[in-house]
């Protein structure tokens, strides 16, 4: 098996493909923010990416992220949560997290408005939206979001910044990002956070403003 690229190298080339991606859809330089996916992976692996320049992270469980990143010096860095989000660590997330993409049903609105309103800390909110409307996976029907986000300005007082989605595995994802485009737009939201490791690209040509990679920084993970 060929050596894998290092963590500085793989860092690169996605940076150069979204540079490329951003140019190609007409979009500004560096419009497009790159999360990098850290959730499962060693400190080590974690001080190379920071060594190489990012500052930008995705974690999926609030633990597992309060360990890696809470003695760190974060006074640079973004912290974003991208995993679902139990309401009971609410407010565990709201402390550490400078972003909470997975915004998706009112207890966790309510839940995330006391933290904010108790911390003095508010964190930008983006709602998930479960594009596929595949009954396994977190986030608002696309049918049920307007009404969601109304809610979450007119009951929560909170002013969500943009969209999340995770499109289904088997499907074509270029119409899961332009349906979260279509509903963010509508909404007035400028934040689309859509597009992984295998499909970041396309999501950067339907207008994503943060994609977030994993595995094309870091190698396949190993299975849980
Ligand atoms: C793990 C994960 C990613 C990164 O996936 P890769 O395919 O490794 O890039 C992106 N978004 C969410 C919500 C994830 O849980």
């Amino acid at each position: 098996m060929a050596d894998a690229p290092s963590i500085a190298d793989a860092l690169d080339t996605v940076r150069r493909r979204i540079a490329k991606a951003e140019r190609l859809a007409g979009r500004a330089p560096g419009s497009v923010v790159l999360t990098c996916v850290s959730k499962t992976q060693a400190p080590e692996r974690i001080d190379q990416a920071l060594a190489a320049g990012q500052r930008v992270f995705g974690e999926n469980r609030v633990q597992e992220a309060e360990g890696r990143w809470a003695e760190r010096d974060r006074t640079d860095l973004t912290l974003r949560m991208i995993g679902p989000l139990q309401s009971n660590k609410a407010s565990a997330a709201v402390a550490l997290f400078d972003a909470i993409e997975t915004v998706d049903r009112p207890s966790l609105a309510k839940a995330l408005a006391e933290a904010i309103q108790t911390q003095g800390r508010a964190p930008e909110l983006l709602v998930q939206v479960n594009t596929g409307e595949e009954p396994q996976k977190a986030g608002v029907a696309p049918a049920d979001l307007d009404g969601f986000i109304d809610a979450l300005r007119k009951d929560y007082g909170l002013g969500p910044a943009g969209l999340m989605c995770i499109p289904p595995v088997e499907e074509e994802p270029a119409m899961h990002f332009a349906l979260l485009r279509r509903m963010a737009d509508r909404n007035g939201l400028s934040v689309l956070s859509m597009g992984m490791s295998d499909d970041y690209l396309t999501a950067i040509r339907f207008g994503a403003t943060h994609v977030r990679v994993g595995s094309a920084i870091f190698g396949a993970r190993p299975a849980a």
